[in-house]
C-alpha cells in the first residue's frame, strides 16, 4: 500500500494540533483535520495551571503575547471566609478560540504538515484488518486519504473510537453539570487570582483571563440543570450573587454573549490503539472539568504518542511502542482521574454546626496560632483512606521548601 501520509490526524485541537506540531517536527507526512473552522470556540473553559508543554509546543510567549494575565494565586471560599495562597507555578486562561488556532498555525508552520478545516471523517478504510485511511468530506465533497496511522483526537465522544470498538474502562457517569460565561466589569481584585467558591455544595469559580474580562463558572448538582437552562443568565447570576462579594462585585459585569451549560462530562479511558489507529486527548480519556486538567492532559498524551512513533522509528515494533504508550498514559493520568472523581463525589453541603464553627475560627486569629502546625497531619489523617490525596499536597509543597522528615 502506498500511503500518502504517515498519520491521518482527526480533530485539530489541544490534542490532535499539539500532536500534529510533534510529530512535524519528526518530519513525518500528517494529514490534520477538522469538521470546524477555526477560529472556533469549543465546549470547554480554560484554566491551564502548567505552562510548561505550551513552552515545549513553542506557543507559550505567542499566547502570553495575546494580553493574559499571569496569575499566580489560588484563593478558596467557604462561607464569608476565604483562604488565599500562592501556586506553585503561574495559571494562564486563554480562550479555546485563540489557544487551539495558534496550536494549528504552529503545525501549519512545518512544511511536513497539511491543515484542512471543514473536513469530516466519515468512515474508516480498512485492509486486511488494518485501518489504512478515512473516508472523508470537506465542503460536500467526499474523498479518501490513506497513511500508516490513523489517530482519533477528535474529543469525548470520538468517532475513530466509535468505529475502532474501542473500549472504556474505568467508566463513571458524568457527576456534574457545568454552566459559564464570558463577563466584563466585574470588580477586580488588587491582583489576579483564582477564585474558588465551595458553596452549598456546589463550586464556583472566577478565572480573571485578561484586563477586564473574566471567565464565572458554577459546577451545580444534578438535579439544578433542567430549572437553571430554563432561564440561564438569570439562574447563573443569581447562584453568583450569593457567593461571597460577588454581589457588588458583579454590579457592572456585563454578560459576553450567553451562558453555555453541559450536563456534565463522562469518566473513563478507553483502550488507545489497535492496527493502524491510535486515540489521543479526550478520545482517550475524558474526566468532570472540576480540577482543570484536561487540556494538559491531551497535551502530555501528544508527547507521549511522540515518544511511540520515535520508538517505531528506532525500531521497536508497534505494539510494544503502543502498549507503552498507553501504560504510561494511565499511569500518569490515573492519579488526576481518582483525584477528580474524589473531589466530586465527596463535596457536599456543609452542616449548620460545620459553618457555624469554622466562620468563627476563620475569624479568630488565636484559633489559627494553634492550628496551623497541625494542618498537614490533621489533613493528613482525615484523608488517610485516600492517600492519593495528600501526597498530591506535599508533591506541591516541595516546591516551596517543603521536606519529608
Ligand atoms: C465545561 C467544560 C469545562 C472545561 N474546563 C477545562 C479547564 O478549565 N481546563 C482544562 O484543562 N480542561 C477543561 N476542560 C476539558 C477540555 O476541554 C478537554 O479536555 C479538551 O478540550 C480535550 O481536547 P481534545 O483536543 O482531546 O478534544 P476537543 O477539544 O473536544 O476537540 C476535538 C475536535 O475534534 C473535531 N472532530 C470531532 N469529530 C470529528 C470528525 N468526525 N471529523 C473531523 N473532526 C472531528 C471537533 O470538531 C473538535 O474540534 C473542560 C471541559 C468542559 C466540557
Amino acid at each position: 500500500m502506498n500511503h500518502t501520509y504517515d498519520v491521518i490526524i482527526t480533530g485539530a485541537r489541544a490534542a490532535g494540533a499539539s500532536l500534529a506540531v510533534l510529530l512535524g517536527k519528526m518530519g513525518k507526512r500528517v494529514l490534520l483535520i477538522d469538521k470546524a473552522a477555526f477560529p472556533s470556540d469549543t465546549l470547554s473553559t480554560h484554566f491551564m495551571s502548567h505552562t510548561r508543554f505550551l513552552e515545549e509546543l513553542g506557543i507559550l510567549h505567542k499566547l502570553e503575547e495575546t494580553g493574559l494575565r499571569k496569575v499566580s494565586r489560588m484563593r478558596t471560599y467557604i462561607g464569608q471566609s476565604f483562604m488565599e495562597g500562592p501556586r506553585a507555578d503561574y495559571t494562564i486562561i486563554p480562550k479555546r478560540d485563540v489557544l487551539d488556532p495558534l496550536l494549528i498555525e504552529q503545525a501549519e508552520g512545518l512544511n511536513s504538515v497539511t491543515f484542512m478545516p471543514r473536513t469530516s471523517a466519515r468512515g474508516l478504510i480498512r485492509e486486511d484488518g488494518r485501518v489504512t485511511g478515512l473516508h472523508l468530506e470537506t465542503e460536500g465533497k467526499t474523498w479518501e486519504a490513506y497513511a500508516a496511522w490513523v489517530a482519533g483526537a477528535d474529543g469525548k465522544n470520538s468517532n475513530i473510537a466509535a468505529w475502532t470498538g474501542a473500549e472504556k474502562y474505568r467508566e463513571t457517569k458524568p457527576l456534574r453539570p457545568v454552566l459559564y460565561g464570558y463577563y466584563t466589569g466585574v470588580e477586580p481584585l488588587s491582583e489576579p487570582v483564582t477564585e474558588i467558591f465551595l458553596h452549598e455544595g456546589r463550586i464556583g469559580f472566577v478565572f480573571p483571563m485578561e484586563e477586564n474580562r473574566d471567565c464565572l463558572g458554577i459546577e451545580i448538582h444534578p438535579g439544578e440543570f433542567a430549572d437553571m437552562m430554563k432561564a440561564p443568565q438569570e439562574t447563573f447570576e443569581q447562584t453568583f450573587n450569593q457567593f461571597y462579594g460577588m454581589k457588588k462585585r458583579m454590579e457592572g459585569a456585563v454578560l459576553q454573549g450567553k451562558i453555555i451549560g453541559t450536563p456534565g462530562m463522562p469518566n473513563f479511558f478507553r483502550n488507545a490503539y489497535g492496527e493502524g489507529w491510535v486515540l489521543l486527548g479526550d478520545a482517550g480519556h475524558s474526566k468532570d472539568p472540576s480540577t482543570g486538567l484536561g487540556i494538559n492532559d491531551a497535551f502530555l498524551q501528544s508527547f507521549l504518542l511522540a515518544d511511540a512513533f520515535q520508538q517505531m522509528d528506532e525500531g521497536v515494533d508497534w505494539e510494544t511502542s503502543l502498549d507503552r504508550f498507553q501504560s504510561r498514559r494511565d499511569e500518569q493520568l490515573l492519579p488526576g482521574f481518582q483525584l477528580t472523581l474524589d473531589y466530586i463525589q465527596s463535596l457536599r453541603k456543609w452542616t449548620d454546626n460545620e459553618m457555624a464553627l469554622f466562620q468563627t475560627i476563620a475569624a479568630n486569629p488565636m484559633a489559627w496560632n494553634k492550628l496551623m502546625p497541625h494542618m498537614g497531619r490533621h489533613l493528613k489523617e482525615d484523608t488517610k483512606d485516600f492517600p492519593l490525596f495528600y501526597q498530591s499536597v506535599e508533591g506541591e509543597a516541595s516546591s516551596f521548601g517543603f521536606r519529608k522528615d
